[in-house]
């Protein structure tokens, strides 16, 4: 490695499989000791970790329970330990932090604070990102273990913090950017502090979003996303074995196709790239000599569809007053008490006495997003009904609206199935269907031979 600052810095996040053991953690060295423009990588927690964390911060356990999870995440990281030859003084580290985890894991507070959950959640990248320098180290690199929270500034929105660009830019200035010139920072996804230094997280699968907001913060050019996929698909290879993947996609695309459940994405990951163009790569950590995905400002080709994404466990809310037809500022009401509880919501439509929206509602999450208190609210002026096991099929693409037809090819193709709600986006990147999540692969697969697998 050169000791000096690339023109051109590259920031690569690795994945939960990517850095699930020593094995794939060497494939992910290599990858980085091939390209000295790399100079952060930030890594998630090793696959499992975050959701045995969840289980922990979410559910009522024994302390017999809690130990018996506690030590199968202990297990997963001291076989990376002894595979890298237990050195004493990252042994002893790594000791420390899982001593800590025990302690907050047992914490009688821990189930009703949002704040010790987020430092609980914290564990994992901070045990993996620990490992992974040293497996760095022993390879070529001289990797540093780098502790984000000292930049990575979010507000106190624990579960789900929203990242302070100013401040992440000014802190990356001043403490990564030096340390750069001559070793590569190892450092932990997810993972962020508010602004008296507590612990945040940024939402389930946010260290791509990580990865994004550090490669902004440090003028970086590119962005490589290294997971368990050789690329951004047509659809979710594990719906259809016929996915392909794409060799090329917009920004604007990416966006849609992530915020719409392409999981391969955190949702908010291309905001960064898109306000200072900086180009994303998606390969597979296990095949980097495939290739994978590349996603770019202007793109050679932009077609009416691209791909099919899915949302899954999609609520539908109904409120109803009989009350609407004369009482002006109703929906106004409504779309108050759902910005006051910062719940996002997708589609929406309207009759005389009724409104229904959808809201995601994905497993794992730390912030149950519909709660009780938005709905107590919203039932002290109307009548409430929320259904569940929905699934939210988007087709993305480019000009939908307006390219002709595209709409009845799409139509002729999910026509016997029963559609809750049909949305063409506000914008021309996407056509979104609620449908009962029983039918939602039959609907994937049967889009997916219509739109990419005809000649
Ligand atoms: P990581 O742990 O590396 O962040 P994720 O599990 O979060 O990996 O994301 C990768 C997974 O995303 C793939 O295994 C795949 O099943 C899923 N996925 C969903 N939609 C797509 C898509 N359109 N293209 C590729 N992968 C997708
Ligand atoms: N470890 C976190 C999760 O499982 C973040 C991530 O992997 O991106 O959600
Ligand atoms: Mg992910």
């Amino acid at each position: 490695m050169s000791n000096s600052l690339p023109t051109a810095i590259n920031v690569a996040k690795f994945g939960g499989t990517s850095v699930a053991n020593f094995a794939a953690m060497k494939n992910c060295a290599q990858i980085i000791a091939d390209n000295p423009n790399t100079r952060v990588v930030v890594v998630s927690a090793s696959a499992g970790v975050t959701n045995h964390l969840v289980k922990l911060a979410n559910t009522p356990l024994t302390q017999q329970q809690i130990h018996q999870v506690v030590e199968d995440i202990r297990n997963i990281q001291l076989s990376i330990l002894n595979d890298l030859g237990a050195p004493n003084d990252v042994a002893e580290k790594l000791n420390a932090l899982i001593l800590s985890m025990a302690e907050l894991a047992s914490h009688e507070e821990l189930l009703h604070s949002d704040e010790l959950k987020d430092s609980l959640l914290s564990f994992g990248e901070r045990m993996s990102s620990l490992l992974f320098a040293e497996v760095l180290k022993q390879t070529v690199v001289k990797g540093e273990n780098f502790d984000i929270r000292k930049v990575l500034k979010t507000d106190s929105t624990f579960g789900q913090a929203v990242p302070d660009l100013q401040s992440i830019k000014s802190h990356a200035e001043t403490l990564m950017k030096p340390e750069l010139v001559d070793s590569v920072l190892v450092t932990q996804g997810f993972v962020g502090a508010d602004q008296q230094g507590k612990t945040t997280t940024l939402g389930r699968g946010g260290s791509d979003f990580t990865a994004a907001l550090l490669a902004e913060a440090l003028d970086a050019q590119s962005c490589e996303i290294w997971t368990d996929v050789v690329g951004v698909y047509t659809t979710d290879p594990r719906i259809t074995d016929a996915a392909r993947p794409l060799p090329e996609l917009s920004f604007e695309e990416a966006a849609e196709m992530a915020n719409f459940g392409a999981k391969v994405l955190h949702p908010a990951t291309m905001e960064p790239a898109l306000r200072k163009n900086i180009k994303v790569f998606v390969g597979s950590s296990r095949e980097p000599e495939k290739g994978g995905t590349w996603i770019v400002r202007d793109c050679a080709d932009e077609p009416p569809y691209r791909a099919i994404t899915r949302r899954k466990q999609q609520v539908m809310v109904t409120v109803k007053t009989p009350k609407m037809m004369h009482a002006q500022g109703f929906l106004q009401q409504v779309f108050t008490i759902i910005a006051k509880h910062s719940l996002s919501v997708d589609l929406v439509t309207t009759s005389e006495i009724a409104v229904s929206f959808t809201l995601d509602n994905p497993a794992n999450s730390v912030a149950e997003k519909l709660n009780r208190d938005t709905l107590d609210e919203l039932r002290e002026f109307c009548e409430v009904v929320v259904e569940s096991d929905y699934d939210l099929v988007t087709v993305v693409g480019n000009n939908m609206h307006s390219a002709a037809g595209v709409s009845a090819k799409i139509f002729s193709s999910v026509d016997k199935y029963n559609l809750r709600m049909i949305c063409y986006g506000a914008n021309p990147h996407n056509m979104s269907f609620l449908v009962h999540q029983d039918d939602s692969s039959n609907i994937v697969k049967q889009l997916h031979r219509n739109l990419f697998e005809q000649v």
